[in-house]
C-alpha cells in the first residue's frame, strides 16, 4: 500500500458532534447520538480487520457527510447503515426506535450490500440495476453507500491483496461512474486515487513520484504565475481567489492511456483555478486573462451557458504563458464550485435557500432516461453496455437545423443523432448534412457543429449501424427495428404454427397434397410456402386459417387443440402490457400486424373484439414446463402517508419480485394510489405478494389491473 496515503486516525464521537454542532439543531445533534449509542451496543464486541473496534467505521462513514453537510436523518442513518446487515438487530426492531425515513435509508443500504458476484459482467448490471431502484427512492442511500465505500477504501489495507484487488476493481468499475454522475468529485477524485493505488500499486507509485519530481521543479514558475493572474485581476477591479491546481495520479494516467503516449509526451500542462462572487464575473475575468496572455484557438469551453450533463459549471480556457507553457484556467463561482465538487449533495446544503440545483435535475434527468433504456431492453448485459457508455461524461453538444443544441457522447456519429431527434429519423436517415457537408451515418460530430438529417420513407435500419453507433437509444432503436423485421425468426415461427395448426386437423405438413398446396399459394399470392410462413410468422395471415386450406379444398370447420406457451419473451411471440398475462392465467393470443403474436389475459377487454374476428386469434395454453418471468401490473391504494411508496416497494422486494416501473397518483389528499409494474413467476407468486401487500395496516384496497 503506498505510504504517501496518510493512516486515517479514529474519528470520535465526540468530533462528530463538534463538527454537526457548526450546523445543526442540538435536538438533532442529540438524536444522531441516539442512533449512536445504539449502533454501538449492537456492534458491542465486534471489531474490524485492522482490530479497532467496530463502530468507528459507521462514526466514519457519518463523518464523511458531515463534512458534505447533510440532514441529521442521514447521518443517522449512517450511522446505523451495518446494523441490520451485520447484528441481530431487526428492521421491526429499529422501526420501534427510530424515525422510517432513517430505517428505510438504512434498510436500502443493507439491500445493497446483498451484492454476490457470479461472473463480474452480471454483477454490475445488477447491481446498478440496485443502485438505480435505490436512488429513485431515496438518493441519500447511494450518498451513504459511497461515504460507506471511500471509508472502507481509505482502510484497504489491512486486507489481503487479492481481496483489496477486487474491491478496487468493483470501486472502478461501479462507485466511481457513479460518484461521477451525480457530480460527487471530491469523493470521486479519492476514490479514484485510492482504487489506482490498490489496483496497479506499481503504477501508482511511479506516477506519483514523477508528478512531485515535476512540481517540485515548477514550484517558482507557478507562485509567479498565480501572482501575476491575481495582480491583473486586482488592477482591473475584480475580487477573485487564484489557485495552482495539482494534477492527480488517476486521471494523468486515465489521460496517458487515452493518448496512447508515455508521460514525458503529455503537454506540460499548468492548471489554475480563479473563484468569483458572482456569474457576471466570470467572463470579466476571462476576458482580463486573454488579455494578459494569448488564448489558445478551440480551448475555450463555455460549460456556464451549457453545463455539463452532472451540473458541471465554469469556464475552461487554456492560455500560452511564458516560455511558451500552456495555461489551463478554469473560472467559476463560489457556488458553482461546491456543485462542482460535491455535486448532488451539494443540494442538501442550498435546500431551503433554493429549491433545486443544476445538479440535482441533471442527475434526475439521467436516471430517467436510464430507466428508458432499461424499459426498451429487459436484458441486464445490454442495459450495462448502453449505462458504461452513458457513465462517462465526455459530451458533445451538436445543433439541430433550428438551433436546438442536442448532448452526445464523445465520439457519437451522426446516426446518433438522429436516433437522438427521433426515432422516426433514425429508422429512416441515409445521410446528413454536417456544416453544409454532405457526410456518411458514420461520421462521428465534433462540438459545435450544425446537424442536418436526410431521410427517405424507403430507408431502414441496417445491421452494420451497430458498428458505428454509440449511444444507448441508437443502439436499442436499431435493435428493435431488426428484431421486428427478423425475416429468418419470423420464418421460423410461421413454419411452427402452421405445422400446429396442420397437426391439429389430423394431418402431417409432408401429408399435404402438393398440387393443393401450389394452388393454395396462387390463390393466396405467395411464391413459395417460405413466404407464407414468413407472413404467418409476421402476423400478417391467419396459421389456422392458412392450415384448413392446405388441408381441404373446400373450407371446413374444424376446433383445432391450443398451443402451448414455454414462456419468456421470444421475439415474435409478446405478453401484452396491458393485462400482463402470468402463468396460470387463462390466455388467448392474438395476431398483430407485422408484430407476431400477442399473448392476452382472457378476461382483458382489449381482446374481446379481436375474438370476435376469430381468425385473427388462436386458442393457447401455458406450457407445463413454463419459465421465466412475467409482467404484471398491481393497483395499490393506500393511506396518504409519507415513505408508503417505499413501504409497498419494500414489500414487493421482499417477496422476490423486481419492480419494473410505478407511478403514484394522489387521489383525494387521504389516500394515494399507486401502480406497480413488476415481475412474478406464476399465478401463486402474484397471489403471494398481492397477499403481502393486503397484510399493511396502510393497504386500503389491492388489486391487479387487466386491461
Ligand atoms: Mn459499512
Amino acid at each position: 500500500m503506498p505510504a504517501q496515503l496518510s493512516p486515517v486516525a479514529p474519528m470520535r464521537i465526540s468530533d462528530l458532534c463538534q463538527a454537526m454542532e457548526v450546523y445543526l439543531s442540538p435536538t438533532q445533534t442529540r438524536e444522531v447520538y441516539r442512533a449512536y449509542l445504539f449502533a454501538a451496543e449492537a456492534h458491542e464486541g465486534q471489531t474490524r480487520l485492522s482490530g479497532e473496534a467496530y463502530i468507528y467505521h459507521p462514526v466514519a462513514v457519518a463523518a464523511i457527510l458531515v463534512q458534505m453537510r447533510m440532514d441529521h436523518h442521514c447521518l443517522m442513518a449512517a450511522i446505523l447503515h451495518d446494523v441490520i446487515e451485520d447484528t441481530s438487530v431487526t428492521k421491526i426492531k429499529l422501526r420501534q426506535t427510530f424515525a422510517d425515513e432513517v430505517v428505510e435509508m438504512v434498510d436500502g443500504v443493507s439491500k445493497l450490500t446483498h451484492l454476490k458476484f457470479r461472473s463480474r459482467a452480471e454483477a454490475q448490471a445488477e447491481n446498478f440495476r440496485k443502485m438505480m431502484l435505490a436512488m429513485t427512492r431515496d438518493v441519500r442511500i447511494i450518498l451513504i453507500k459511497l461515504a460507506d465505500r471511500l471509508h472502507n477504501m481509505r482502510t484497504l489495507e489491512v486486507m489481503p491483496p487479492a481481496k483489496a484487488r477486487r474491491i478496487a476493481r468493483e470501486t472502478l468499475d461501479i462507485y466511481i461512474p457513479i460518484a461521477n454522475r451525480l457530480g460527487i468529485n471530491n469523493i470521486r477524485h479519492e476514490l479514484e486515487e485510492l482504487a489506482m493505488a490498490a489496483h496497479w500499486p506499481r503504477r501508482y507509485q511511479v506516477m506519483r513520484k514523477t508528478l512531485q519530481r515535476r512540481r517540485g521543479n515548477r514550484r517558482e514558475w507557478i507562485d509567479d504565475i498565480t501572482r501575476i493572474l491575481s495582480e491583473r485581476l486586482a488592477t482591473d477591479g475584480l475580487t477573485a481567489k487564484v489557485r495552482g491546481r495539482e494534477k492527480r495520479a488517476y486521471s494523468t494516467y486515465r489521460k496517458m492511456q487515452e493518448k496512447k503516449c508515455r508521460f514525458s509526451e503529455l503537454a506540460d500542462v499548468y492548471a489554475f483555478r480563479v473563484i468569483v462572487d458572482q456569474v457576471d464575473t466570470c467572463y470579466r475575468v476571462l476576458g482580463a486573462v486573454h488579455n494578459l496572455y494569448r488564448p489558445m484557438p478551440g480551448k475555450f469551453k463555455d460549460y456556464i451557458a451549457i453545463p455539463k450533463a452532472n451540473g458541471y459549471q465554469s469556464l475552461h480556457t487554456v492560455l500560452m504563458g511564458p516560455q511558451g507553457l500552456p495555461i489551463e484556467i478554469q473560472i467559476r463561482t463560489g457556488e458553482m464550485h461546491v456543485l462542482a465538487e460535491q455535486g448532488i449533495a451539494a443540494h442538501w446544503q442550498y435546500k431551503g435557500e433554493r429549491e433545486g440545483s443544476a445538479t440535482a435535475d441533471a442527475a434526475a434527468k439521467w436516471l430517467r432516461s436510464l430507466l428508458e433504456v432499461q424499459q426498451n431492453t429487459g436484458d441486464s448485459m445490454e442495459f450495462l453496455e448502453h449505462v458504461k457508455i452513458d457513465l462517462y461524461p465526455d459530451e458533445v453538444y451538436v445543433f439541430t437545423p433550428l438551433g436546438q443544441i442536442v448532448e452526445l457522447p464523445r465520439g457519437a456519429t451522426v446516426i446518433d443523432f438522429a436516433y437522438a431527434i427521433h426515432s422516426g429519423i433514425g429508422n429512416h436517415c441515409v445521410a446528413a448534412r454536417v456544416d453544409q457537408q454532405l457526410v456518411p451515418l458514420r461520421s462521428q460530430l465534433r462540438n459545435g457543429q450544425a446537424v442536418e438529417i436526410i431521410t427517405k420513407q424507403t430507408a431502414s435500419p441496417k445491421p452494420g449501424w451497430l458498428n458505428f453507433a454509440m449511444t444507448g437509444k441508437a443502439r436499442t432503436g436499431i435493435r428493435t427495428y431488426l428484431k421486428q423485421l427478423e425475416v429468418t425468426e419470423a420464418t421460423a415461427l410461421g413454419q411452427h404454427l402452421l405445422e400446429h395448426e396442420l397437426n391439429c386437423l389430423g394431418m402431417q405438413p409432408e401429408q399435404v397434397d402438393p398440387a393443393r398446396r401450389t394452388e393454395m399459394l396462387h390463390e393466396l399470392g405467395y411464391a413459395d410456402l417460405t413466404e407464407l410462413q414468413q407472413h404467418i410468422g409476421l402476423g400478417n395471415r391467419s396459421a389456422a386459417l392458412a392450415a384448413r386450406l392446405l388441408a381441404f379444398p373446400k373450407d371446413q370447420t374444424r376446433l383445432s387443440a391450443p398451443l402451448s406457451i414455454q414462456g419468456g419473451e421470444g421475439l415474435l411471440i409478446h405478453f401484452a402490457r396491458c393485462c400482463g398475462p402470468v402463468p396460470g392465467d387463462p390466455i388467448i393470443a392474438i395476431f398483430s400486424h407485422g408484430r407476431g403474436m400477442l399473448v392476452h389475459h382472457q378476461h382483458c377487454p382489449n381482446s374481446g373484439e379481436f375474438r370476435r374476428r376469430s381468425k385473427d386469434s388462436l386458442e393457447v395454453q401455458w406450457d407445463d414446463q413454463v419459465s421465466g418471468e412475467f409482467h404484471t401490473t398491481l393497483r395499490v391504494d393506500v393511506g396518504n402517508q409519507r415513505g408508503m411508496l417505499a413501504t409497498v416497494a419494500a414489500v414487493i422486494a421482499d417477496s422476490g419480485s423486481n419492480i419494473e416501473d410505478v407511478r403514484s397518483e394522489e387521489r383525494d389528499g387521504l389516500s394515494l394510489r399507486l401502480r406497480f409494474t413488476l415481475m412474478v413467476r406464476h399465478r401463486k407468486h402474484l397471489a403471494d405478494v398481492l397477499r403481502r401487500i393486503r397484510a399493511l395496516p396502510q393497504a386500503l384496497k389491492v388489486g391487479r389491473v387487466i386491461g
